[in-house]
Parts: C-alpha cells; sequence; structure tokens
C-alpha cells in the first residue's frame, strides 16, 4: 500500500514509533496514551527491594523488544523509570557502586548484552557510580524460572552465584539491578552472595515487579 505524501513526510521527520503500539511519536519510547497505561509502584514489599514500575503493558512489550529482539536503544528510556526511583527514594545516596545482575557466560554469547548491565550504566552515568560489572559471576545457567513457584525458584538460584575472590567488598554499600522482580529469588541469592563477602549494604533495584 502506497503511503500518503503527508505521512512520508511524517516518517522522514518522526521515524520513531511507540514501542508498544507502533503510534508515530516524537522520539522516545511510549506515545501519551500508552505511557498513561504505566502502573508506577509506591510501596516495596522487602525494604531493600525497589521496583519502579508493574509488568504490565506496555511495560512487558518494551522489555521484550528490549531484551529478546536487541533493541538496546531502549535502554536509556527504560533508565529513566529507574533513575526517577532513585532519586525519589534518595538510593543514589545511599550507595557507591552499581552492580548488574549478570548474565551466564553462555546466555551472554547467545544474546550479546546483558539487559540488565545496559541499565545499570545507564544509572551510574548519571549519579557518577562506578559498575562493578565483573563482580559477581553466575556460575551455573539456571534454567528458566517461569512457571516455577517461589520455593522452587530459590533453590533454583541458590549456589547459582560467586563473587570474585579478588574485590574488596568490605564497606561498601551496592545497587543491584535488574529487569524484572518476580519472586526476589534472584536479587535475594546475589544480595546475599554481596553480604557474606563484606559488602556493608545491598538493595535491589528493578525496573518492573510481576
Ligand atoms: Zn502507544
Amino acid at each position: 500500500m502506497f503511503k500518503t505524501l503527508g505521512q512520508g513526510v511524517l516518517d522522514l521527520f518522526y521515524p520513531y514509533g511507540c514501542c508498544a503500539c507502533g503510534k508515530k511519536i516524537p522520539p522516545g519510547i511510549f506515545c501519551a496514551g500508552c505511557y498513561a497505561r504505566i502502573e508506577p509502584l509506591t510501596v516495596t514489599a522487602v525494604p531493600y527491594l525497589f521496583s519502579a514500575v508493574r509488568y504490565r503493558e506496555p511495560i512487558v512489550t518494551a522489555i521484550h523488544r528490549f531484551k529478546y529482539r536487541g533493541e538496546v536503544f531502549l535502554a536509556p528510556y527504560l533508565a529513566e523509570f529507574l533513575i526517577e526511583l532513585c532519586r525519589r527514594r534518595k538510593l543514589n545516596e545511599r550507595i557507591d557502586c552499581i552492580v548488574p545482575v549478570p548474565l551466564h557466560p553462555t546466555r551472554f554469547r547467545e544474546r550479546n548484552f546483558n539487559q540488565s548491565e545496559l541499565l545499570g550504566c545507564e544509572i551510574a552515568a548519571c549519579f557518577s557510580l562506578p559498575v562493578l560489572n565483573q563482580l559477581l559471576i553466575r556460575c551455573r545457567n539456571t534454567p528458566s524460572q517461569t512457571g516455577l513457584s517461589g520455593k522452587e525458584r530459590r533453590a533454583n538460584v541458590a549456589g547459582a552465584f560467586q563473587v570474585r575472590k579478588d574485590v574488596i567488598l568490605k564497606g561498601r554499600r551496592c545497587l543491584l539491578v535488574d529487569d524484572v522482580l518476580t519472586t526476589g529469588a534472584t536479587l535475594s541469592a546475589c544480595r546475599n552472595r554481596l553480604l557474606a563477602s563484606g559488602a556493608e549494604e545491598v538493595y535491589g533495584l528493578t525496573l518492573a515487579r510481576d
């Protein structure tokens, strides 16, 4: 089908589409209608775990495009939700480094990027904090967590992470960053590892919570 001249000119100036519905928008991630559907989270169930928004549309689509379709240009837009939450809860004043939840090396080779690292780097750049990217090692390629109960998830990730021995963590205050929180099993496993290795305080931050 041919586009109208008007649509063609619009495409030229605004080659952007809303990440969720495809509607033409100025540079950004969501159209106003989709943006209005985002459900921000205000309360945290666990005092040291923070999530910015509920894992519902249009965030689900955005995360899928970012993570599984490799649309890494979405990272700064998605990180905005995390940065805003950091500011609101003054998390940036309580930490001195960012620790992305790592992927297993096999998964990393398949995907070519770690979505948590990309989000973490955006937060780090905003608050001038270091990213301790090689600190946690995912030593077991845990099967997908989808469809597992909380107890099964905890068993699934127990012992999946290690901390590099040559990094001194004593006294450090870390912010763990991940894309989605489901039961918190992954973040808790990482947090316990960092605390056991001498970290003074560890918070967990995710973009969305299921
Ligand atoms: Zn939209």
